[in-house]
């Protein structure tokens, strides 16, 4: 504290990520990063950007990623006017609570979900109001139905791993006229439906990807948001009220060539949801109880023994989840999806704390 500090700042509770281990070989299962390397072209792509000399590192990138936004909207079939691009999903979420979801009524996310949302709220002022999943920790699009400044949640939902149908999406997207729909779709290419297909038809409609987790490049920060070109032009203004070159040229350069590569995204997609099922039915076979999931991870709990012991028990032997300190789910462990080795070496320690 200081008395240097702006109001705001006194306010804020900043989101925490998840650790990073300064370890050599730690088993990370705990910020949902994808196991496998992403596409060999991406390097390339990256290596060409950079030259000999990395010469073209003197200039200033592109600041509208004309090819990045090319490449993506051809993969989904969209105009680039329908497609933003920034500095990881987090900024464009960051963008969309400021451009299209600050209004004089309040802002409503599931009680159990991606905890990003509220800090964005405080950062920028942005009442909201939480709705809370059901038993089975699923969203009722019904609860919807009320008032509000804007509605937001992940498909599949984090750290649940629960998703919806698109006709539950296009339901609530069709009946919620009066604000932005935003749909977080950092985990869709794990096995649930996009909502990228009613953009045309909904004006009301942002959806939100990310290059972290299917595409393998958390550390290269590319983040997307597709929607009606109004609601496009709203988060650059936005944009070039903040930061010009969001994204630099190695970034650029490596997230057009990961969307040129399809193939790479549904092989070591498919990968991950094999071992995923593998995963769940192993951790059931220890007496889990575990949420099914369409995501790059599994949120499981079990009925005998502590989430914080587990997770301590496993940090000793340098396998890392993540534990969550909140109502409803703090017995619960959200366990991203590692190599098949990886999941081994978690299941056996689990055999041997649990047993
Ligand atoms: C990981 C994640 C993001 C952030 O992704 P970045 O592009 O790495 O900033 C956004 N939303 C949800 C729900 C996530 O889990």
């Amino acid at each position: 504290m200081s008395r240097y500090w702006s109001d705001i700042v006194h306010r804020l509770v900043p989101y925490v990520p998840g650790e990073q281990p300064a370890l050599a070989k730690p088993v990370k299962l705990n910020t949902n990063e994808n196991p496998y390397p992403p596409s060999p072209r991406v390097v390339e792509a990256i290596r060409a950007e950079l030259g000999d000399h990395g010469e073209s590192l003197r200039r200033y990138p592109d600041p509208v990623s004309k090819r990045l936004r090319a490449a993506v909207a051809a993969h989904h079939g969209l105009n680039t006017d329908q497609v933003f691009v920034g500095n990881g999903s987090d900024e464009v979420l960051a963008h969309a609570f400021q451009a299209l979801l600050k209004h004089d009524l309040p802002l409503l996310f599931p009680d159990i979900t991606y905890s990003f949302y509220p800090t964005y709220a405080r950062l920028y002022d942005v009442q909201y109001r939480t709705v809370p999943l059901d038993d089975a920790f699923a969203i009722r699009i019904e609860d919807y139905a009320q008032p509000n400044g804007g509605v937001i949640f992940p498909n599949p939902n984090a750290p649940t791993g629960h998703a919806l149908p698109l006709a539950q999406i296009e339901k609530l997207v069709a009946a919620n006229t009066e604000s932005v729909v935003v749909i977080d779709e950092a985990y869709v290419d794990f096995g649930a439906e996009s909502a990228i297909a009613l953009i045309d038809r909904y004006p009301n409609l942002l959806v939100v990807h990310t290059t972290s987790k299917s595409r393998s490049l958390a550390g290269m920060r590319v983040g997307f948001a597709f929607g009606h070109a109004d609601l496009i032009d709203a988060l650059n203004r936005v944009k070039d009220s903040f930061n010009s070159y969001p994204l630099d040229r190695l970034a650029q350069a490596a997230a057009t060539a990961a969307y040129e590569d399809a193939d790479w995204l549904r092989t070591t997609s498919s990968r991950v949801m094999a071992s995923r099922e593998k995963l769940t039915a192993a951790l059931v076979q220890l007496g889990f109880e575990v949420v099914p999931s369409a995501a790059n991870f599994v949120f499981a709990r079990h009925p005998q023994h502590d989430a914080v012991l587990i997770s301590t028990k496993l940090r000793e032997q340098e396998i890392f989840v993540r534990h969550f300190n909140a109502p409803r789910v703090n017995q619960h462990l959200r366990i991203s999806i590692g190599t098949d080795a990886e999941c081994d070496t978690l299941v056996a320690a689990l055999k041997d704390i649990v047993k």
